[in-house]
């Protein structure tokens, strides 16, 4: 996947990018494969973008905001969204078998999630047309002053491979509704899905050139895309270490940004929990996606006095979690995404031994063959334990035993991350209390890894920039300008005083 190979050698599925609402090979015309890593094998070939093509696709989107889609009104938008919504809603399960075959995650969760992606165009629908602008009171008689949200311009998103719709969406639909224009850049692990989506965007009715996607590999495609002098906006979500290049890429051309970046998400249990429900939050919370979801809650922290029996339950359930086939809907948990993400989950399992930590079940799934971990628990993790303190991004939580509330507190928000966390208690005075303490986007009580369309998502802290969804999240998408009339009709000569 990550050599350029001459197009057309092999029998596997030929895609094209999308640029202009033409269907079109790299100017390079090179290609790179996309591999299924359940299978290991090349499914997939792409073209291989460079600078040329981002320069292209960014001048197709620059030229469209002046074309039809500059005429509509919020109302028509919010039609075409709506459209967008049911063609998506249409091809669910087409959509979620391209990402299974991508990314290796399991199909019934992919398609789970693309019958649910709709929902993100259908809200964002509903504010195409609000998006009011306020008439201010300016403390000068002789003036209306009135503000409008004007679309921000051109909006280039990167996103990465572990949920390239959803995390796509996220961004399309907010900023198509504001009336931007769009080009993305899918991670090289998994770009079929986004090529697929921009012929279901055209048939919704978007305009050609409003939104744009170029395949290849983030130095090339996305460093170029960020540093476009003629994006506007970035809008990118992958880990901090490439959220801060882009940042200082976007900074160049004072672009806006958004960053969704990494996390380290603690669950906090008290010894009042109900520990059936608690277990199968931490495993929902950690293992759904084989771990690979930025929300993760992967630092597990337990009163002392429900310690072993919560541990004993997690170890109980992971026993059983059937690993295989993520096309297979018996399956539970699917293997890791790519060999640099294997090598990555282990050499944090070694660690953790290392620095003094026990792995009471998991590991590599040897017999198994290619990239698979088994759902791994990882106890007497403390601060200072590698695996406790850095995102891994696969299937392993760590367990930290703690005596009171204050103790839980700090550990909770001891990382450098601020992405979410979860409080699992009965006394809702203390739920309440220690989720106002978590430093982090979002906190779930009783609960984990919900999220829902209108509830702002993103990152306290190294974990991000910007929030995700909700109302606020279409002014990401909008530049406001405050506009002065003159009411008197007699301005005065600036030169002549009194
Ligand atoms: P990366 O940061 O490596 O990549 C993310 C995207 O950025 C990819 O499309 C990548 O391209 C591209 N990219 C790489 N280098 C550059 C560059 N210099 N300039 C511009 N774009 C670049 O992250 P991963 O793909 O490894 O994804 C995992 C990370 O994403 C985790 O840290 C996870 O926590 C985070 N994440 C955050 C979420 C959130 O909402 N907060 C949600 C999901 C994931 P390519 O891969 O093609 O080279």
């Amino acid at each position: 996947m990550t050599q350029s190979a001459p197009a057309g050698s092999e029998e596997i599925a030929g895609y094209q990018m999308s640029i202009g609402g033409e269907s079109v090979d790299a100017l390079s015309g090179n290609t790179f494969e996309s591999n299924n890593p359940y299978t290991g094998q090349a499914w997939a070939r792409v073209p291989d973008g460079d600078e040329a093509d981002v320069d292209v696709a960014v001048r197709a989107a620059k030229a469209a905001l002046d074309g039809p889609w500059g005429q509509l009104s919020g109302a028509e938008r919010g039609k075409i969204l709506r459209r967008l919504g049911d063609i998506i809603a249409r091809d669910a399960d087409e959509l979620a078998r391209i990402e299974t075959q991508d990314n290796g995650k399991l199909l019934r969760e992919m398609s789970g999630q693309l019958h649910y992606l709709p929902e993100w165009f259908y809200y964002y629908a509903g504010l195409a047309d609000k998006i009011e602008g306020e008439v201010i009171p300016s403390g000068r008689s002789n003036f209306l002053v009135y503000t409008r949200h004007e679309p921000v311009g051109v909006v280039a998103a990167i996103v990465p491979w572990n949920s390239p719709l959803l995390l796509m969406f996220w961004k399309l639909a907010p900023a198509l509704a504001a009336g931007c224009t769009f080009v993305v850049k899918p991670s090289d692990y998994t770009p079929v899905s986004t090529i697929e989506v921009a012929a279901r965007v055209q048939e919704a009715g978007v305009p050609p050139g409003v939104f744009n996607v170029v395949t290849g590999f983030g130095p090339a495609v996305g460093k170029a895309l960020t540093a476009h002098p003629d994006v506007d906006r970035v809008a990118f979500t992958g880990s901090t270490q490439t959220g801060i290049q882009v940042a200082a890429a976007a900074a160049q051309n004072l672009a806006r940004v958004s960053l969704e970046l990494g996390g380290k998400s603690a669950q906090v249990v008290f010894d009042d929990a109900d520990l059936d429900a608690a277990a199968n939050g931490v495993i929902a919370g950690v293992f759904a996606a084989t771990g690979q979801t930025c929300m993760a809650g992967s630092r597990l922290l337990v009163h002392e006095d429900v310690h072993d029996a919560l541990v004993q339950r997690l170890v109980d359930r992971v026993k059983t979690v059937r690993l295989g086939d993520p096309l297979e809907p018996e399956t539970e948990m699917g293997p890791v995404a790519n060999q640099a993400q294997f090598d990555k989950v282990m050499s944090y399992l070694d660690s953790a031994v290392e620095d003094g930590g026990t792995v009471a079940y998991g590991g590599a799934a040897d017999e198994m063959g290619g990239l698979f971990v088994r759902p791994t628990v990882i106890t007497g993790a403390k601060p200072g334990l590698r695996a406790f303190d850095e995102e891994i991004f696969g299937p392993v939580v760590c367990v930290m035993p703690f005596t009171d509330e204050d103790e839980a507190v700090a550990a909770a928000n001891a990382t450098s991350y601020g992405l979410a966390g979860g409080v699992w208690t009965k006394d809702i005075h203390r739920a309440h209390r220690v989720a106002h303490q978590i430093k982090a986007g979002s906190v779930w009580i009783n609960a984990y890894r919900v999220v829902a369309p209108g509830v702002p998502f993103g990152g306290f802290k190294m974990s991000g920039l910007g929030r995700e969804n909700g109302i606020a999240a279409i002014h990401e998408y909008t530049e406001t300008k405050a506009i002065w009339v003159e009411l008197t009709g007699a301005t005065r000569d600036p030169f002549v005083l009194g």
